[in-house]
């Protein structure tokens, strides 16, 4: 029955750009870049290792203070642009680091200029996707810009709806190559704050660039754990990207053992967990990790969570029609959930040309909501936009090698 998701060729951050339209907006735009760098990126170092590696070149600690705000707060592209650094010591930063571990492969944006996805070369030739998501304000919300971000070059875990699933593992990512896609899609959405101040659209108080980060992207987040952990600790620095906790999402598909894990870091992110199935039977079907950590004890381990970080957590649930959005399915998912502190994304999703799915209309998908409710389970239903499912996670990556011959 399960097969929808197999159809749909979708992604682990599905709910975030197949919601967009994509094209190329102008041919531009796709920039393709072959340059290797060759030094090591000093983004690689920790703040900590940043002071000490600065002592030894001679130089003062405090330098090491200039050094991260110019990397991380200025987004410098080049350490000869750090006027505040002598010339002699960039002379030997130069010599000896480079900045970005990522040479840009390739950059689209959607029609509705709402989303842009990237496409990187990191340095031993592996192709990564980030993606850039502007908000407009809400009501509720202000307007916001949020990278979406990969965590590995390619997935071991081998959900059947995911094109990255489908391309195997091949590495963990480094913790500069995390953080330089923050840091590139920042440079960019700074750079457009910055034209919509001079244009009178924003004020310079609203000069923010990236705003929130999702952990959605290639690969599973939980299974580089320690990586993932030093990154965000980067990416929350006051004095560098400054990234607040709670503007931090990890998305995961359910690995218990390191969801315990985080729970007893202490951290303010927000857990997502990608569920789309309210019992055993049929997520096995799609998500292999489901054999390993059942529903149930994937549910226990969030209710660990939830009480030890009295955070609330939220559950990805991609409906479609006639497929997993009865009102069977619904009681049955309150039920899952009933008693923890969640929230479910209820996702209709369009189904692809070739797919047998057609999308649950927003009648259903209230009734649903409605099924949920019984239970006091709160949700929201995205249908925002049009959702293209080429888009999806990997699927970049596949036209690249297509396109690029690698
Ligand atoms: S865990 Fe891996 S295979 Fe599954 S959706 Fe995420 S990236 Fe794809």
């Amino acid at each position: 029955m399960y097969e929808w998701i197999a159809k749909l060729n979708a992604v682990p951050f599905i709910k975030f750009f197949l919601m967009t339209t994509f094209s190329y907006s102008d041919p531009k735009s796709t920039e393709v870049s072959e340059n290797p760098i060759l030094l090591p990126s000093i983004l690689e170092l920790s703040r900590e290792k940043l002071a000490l590696a600065v002592i030894d070149m001679g130089e003062k600690t405090f330098r090491s203070t200039q050094l991260w705000r110019s990397l991380y707060r200025e987004r410098v592209l080049s350490f000869d642009d750090i006027s505040t650094l002598s010339k002699s010591f960039r002379q030997r930063l130069n010599e000896t680091y480079s900045i970005s571990p990522l040479s840009k492969s390739m950059f689209l944006t959607s029609s509705d200029s709402s989303t842009s996805k990237a496409l990187y070369r990191l340095n031993d030739g592996e192709l990564i996707e980030s993606v850039l998501m502007r908000y407009e304000t809400d009501g509720h919300r202000r307007n916001r810009k949020t990278a979406c971000i990969s965590t590995q070059a390619g997935c071991a875990l081998g959900c059947t709806f995911c094109a990255t699933g489908q391309q195997g593992f091949r590495r963990n990512l480094t913790v500069g190559e995390i953080v330089a896609q923050v840091i590139e899609l920042d440079r960019i959405a700074y750079k457009e704050d910055q034209v919509q101040v001079v244009e009178g659209k924003r004020t310079k108080g609203e000069l923010q660039g990236v705003t929130n980060v999702v952990f959605m992207g290639m690969g599973e987040p939980l299974a580089n754990y320690d990586n993932v952990m030093a990154s965000i600790k980067v990416l929350n620095d006051a004095q560098g990207l400054n990234i607040g906790a709670r503007h931090i999402t990890l998305s995961t598909v359910g690995l218990v053992p390191q969801i315990l894990k985080l729970a007893e870091e202490a951290l303010q992110i927000n857990l997502a967990i990608s569920l789309h199935a309210p019992d055993n039977v049929t997520r096995s079907q799609t998500m292999p990790v489901n054999r390993r950590y059942p529903v149930e004890e994937l549910i226990r381990a969030c209710h660990k969570y939830a009480d030890l970080t009295n955070r609330r957590i939220f559950f990805e649930y991609v409906l479609l029609k006639e497929q997993n959005d009865s009102i069977d399915q619904a009681r049955k998912l309150g039920r899952l959930l009933n008693g923890l502190h969640c929230h479910v994304n209820l996702i209709p999703v369009n189904p692809t040309k070739q797919g047998p799915f057609e999308r649950t209309d927003l009648q259903s998908a209230k009734e649903f909501q409605g099924g949920l409710k019984q239970y006091g389970i709160p949700s929201t239903i995205r249908m925002e936009k049009g959702i293209d499912i080429n888009a999806g996670c990997g699927q970049l990556r596949e036209r690249a090698v297509d396109i690029l011959g690698t």
